[in-house]
């Protein structure tokens, strides 16, 4: 189906800045909007451009606790203060200006989304800000302040959503999403991701890991080995996840796409390609139309290449929600890849398609345990 696809475009958004050295760059973000545009993305019929506002506190209150809340405005606005107790401090989370101001409208944005798709005033919406995963109900985390796909899907509960799947293909375990709708049954999370209990970040994310009571099965995760590849990235994806969105019969579809799962992103280590992230896309596109009547609401999330892999892997992702991944030129615009390489001061990448790698060293492995994991899930 065509048209009716929204894109968040919200430049505010880029007060969302931990500081200059920080992995998490706005640049990601702004570099997305930029490729979409250059690619005339924004421009096809149907696609209609939305702009943000921030979410109020009584619908963070529906993740966040109010405690928190007024501890990241406080903390935001340079007051002293126990920041640590809420995560704040030297390191992933560091204490930023306008802190509070800026996960509100990276929230807002996840919420806007949403209000487009559920209010049916469009089919798909993308907001790629979003995607802040690892927040906690009471403490920031993984770069991330407000949990805006929670926030997002608390608010779809509250307007009368019935049933939500939630996928998250960021190379992080999707923890804070997991955590916070635990023991609520009309919540699937569903969590493909590196994982190597001991040092990657965050830790969780096992195959145990299956909701709270009266939830059991709620939570579903797909732990993959380091060196995972495309091919076995894409086997454990298609084992696992549209069969068991399927079988919940979602009213909609909530993804976080984070992108830190290609070969070269910094702070991880898979071993995709851009093709992983074309197939990913094109599954996630048929398995909203399949499952959930369309309605699919679409975040960023990791993805710490900022010029060289993100705007790619979002451009791609963004194309397929507009049915116009087939017709996507391979070549990116020259003044995109201009304004990319003024900004990195480096080469980037001027396709979209990339070398095939050879296969990747855990692909074997991950599709034991995809299908480890489809044999509790699907089976059990
Ligand atoms: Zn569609
Ligand atoms: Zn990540």
């Amino acid at each position: 189906m065509s048209g009716d696809v929204g894109l968040i475009r919200c430049p505010e958004a880029r007060i969302y800045d931990h500081g200059p050295g920080h992995p998490l760059r706005p640049d990601r973000v702004l570099l997305t909007w930029e490729l979409i545009a250059a690619t005339d993305l924004d421009r096809r019929p149907g696609v209609r451009v939305l702009g943000c506002e921030p979410a109020s506190d009584e619908v963070l209150g529906l993740v966040h606790t109010q405690e928190y809340i007024e501890a990241t405005k406080a903390a935001g606005s340079g007051e002293e203060g126990n920041w640590t107790r809420f995560g704040y401090g030297p390191g992933d989370n560091p204490i930023f200006d306008r802190m509070h101001e800026a996960g509100a409208l990276v929230a807002g944005a996840s919420v806007d989304a949403a209000r487009a798709v559920w209010s049916g005033e469009r089919l798909h919406a993308f907001n790629a800000a979003g995607g802040l995963h690892h927040a906690m109900p009471a403490r920031a985390s993984g770069f991330c302040v407000y949990d805006d796909p929670a926030v997002a899907i608390a608010w779809l509960l509250r307007e009368g959503a019935q049933r939500i799947a939630y996928v998250d293909v960021d190379v992080h375990h999707g923890d804070g999403v997991q955590a916070i709708f635990w023991d609520e049954p009309r919540v699937l999370t569903i969590s493909i991701h590196e994982y190597e209990p001991g040092w990657f970040f965050p830790g969780t994310g096992a195959i145990t890991e299956r909701g709270g009571p009266g939830a059991e099965g709620s939570a579903i995760n797909v732990p993959l080995p380091p060196d995972t590849g495309d091919e076995g990235w894409l086997h454990a994806f298609r084992a696992v996840i549209p069969p068991a969105v399927e079988r919940f019969d979602p009213d909609v579809l909530v993804t976080q796409l984070g992108c830190d799962s290609h070969a070269s992103d910094p702070l991880a280590q898979l071993r995709l390609t851009t093709r992983a992230y074309r197939e990913c896309a094109k599954e996630l596109h048929a398995l909203a139309h399949r499952a959930a009547d369309g309605r699919w609401v679409a975040t960023g999330g990791g993805g710490y290449q900022w010029a060289r892999v993100v705007p790619r892997a979002w451009t791609l992702y963004f194309a397929e929600m507009a049915d116009a991944l087939d017709d996507l030129p391979d070549g990116l615009p020259e003044g995109f890849i201009e304004e990319a390489e003024r900004r990195a001061k480096a080469p980037v990448p001027t396709t979209f398609s990339e070398p095939d790698l050879v296969a990747g060293p855990s692909d074997h492995a991950a599709r034991a345990v995809a299908d480890q994991v489809r044999r509790i899930v699907l089976e059990g």
